[in-house]
């Protein structure tokens, strides 16, 4: 099994590589206070005892009003283009990307919406299962920011604990004054409702990598840690685990602490 995993990992193209954790578009804008993975998880992955992560698929949902640039953004990232048309073109409801993480293959599936959000609401089949949410608002729209908190409401409430997003697109549109404005709210928007905050393009492609492998990398952490736990031993089960991964958490921000304004500012 560890043989077959190995290869798969090595099948995986070159920009889809991850081998160190990546940081965050602003630390302050950001519930995730982690500058690297889970000690538990990087064991785990050297020593292959993953589990089935590397066999299973984890589910990222888009979500946001019609027009701010969710399709934009997955085509950017999944195919290296900037056409709205593209994934219609190609025919796909979602779109699936295989990366290798700590030398670990892990595989994303991305939803993005087929026009459903000109109802202003999604069948809750859509969220059903979510690791990742994603609410997308337009940066050059500010009308746009009134919608993240009911669109997160909407995706988080079917699925379990998921890893959340909020993500102002079009940066090329504005400048950088009007952009920090921007962001200024939807900054404290993002960290009302427990997400982490990052501002991209589609056009130019600024961020769309470096906001992907975070997405990527917090999700794959998250599941590794959830496989681990749940295959421990039975004494460990009772309880400790929770509390020996706080106490890592608080471990990890502790050391995020001291490096932050050295390391984990853009
Ligand atoms: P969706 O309805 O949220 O999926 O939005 P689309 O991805 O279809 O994009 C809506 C419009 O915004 C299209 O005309 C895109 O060309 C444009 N758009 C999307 N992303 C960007 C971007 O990063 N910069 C600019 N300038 N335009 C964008
Ligand atoms: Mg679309």
């Amino acid at each position: 099994m560890s043989a077959t995993r190995k290869m798969m990992a090595q099948n995986v193209p070159s920009n889809r590589v991850i081998n160190s954790f990546p940081q965050a578009y602003d630390a302050q804008a950001s519930p995730y206070q982690k500058c690297n993975f889970h000690p538990k998880v990087k064991s785990a992955c050297s020593e292959n005892r993953t589990g089935t992560v590397g066999l299973k698929i984890c589910k990222a949902v888009l979500v946001g009003d019609v027009a701010v640039g969710k399709t934009c953004l997955v085509n950017r990232f999944c195919h290296d283009v900037f056409d709205k048309d593209y994934k219609a073109t190609i025919g796909v409801d979602f779109e699936v990307e295989k990366f290798s993480i700590l030398s670990t293959p892990f595989t994303l599936q991305i939803w993005d919406t087929a026009g459903q959000e000109r109802f202003k609401s999604i069948a809750s089949s859509y969220y059903r299962g979510a690791h990742v949410v994603i609410v997308v608002f337009d940066l050059s729209d500010e009308r746009s920011i009134m919608s993240i908190s009911r669109w997160m409401a909407d995706a988080t409430a079917a699925a379990d604990d998921p890893v959340k997003f909020v993500v102002g697109t079009k940066k090329d549109l504005v400048s950088s004054a009007s952009c920090r404005a921007v962001e200024e709210r939807a900054k404290e928007i993002a960290l009302s409702l427990g997400a982490e905050y990052w501002s991209v393009s589609a056009k130019t492609g600024e961020n769309i990598q470096s906001f992907s492998f975070r997405c990527v990398s917090l999700t794959f952490d998250a599941a590794v840690l959830r496989e681990v736990e749940t295959s421990g031993t039975p004494q460990q089960k009772i309880g400790t685990i929770k509390v020996e991964r706080d106490r890592a958490d608080i471990y990890e921000s502790r050391k995020k602490k001291v490096k932050l304004n050295n390391c984990c500012k853009t």
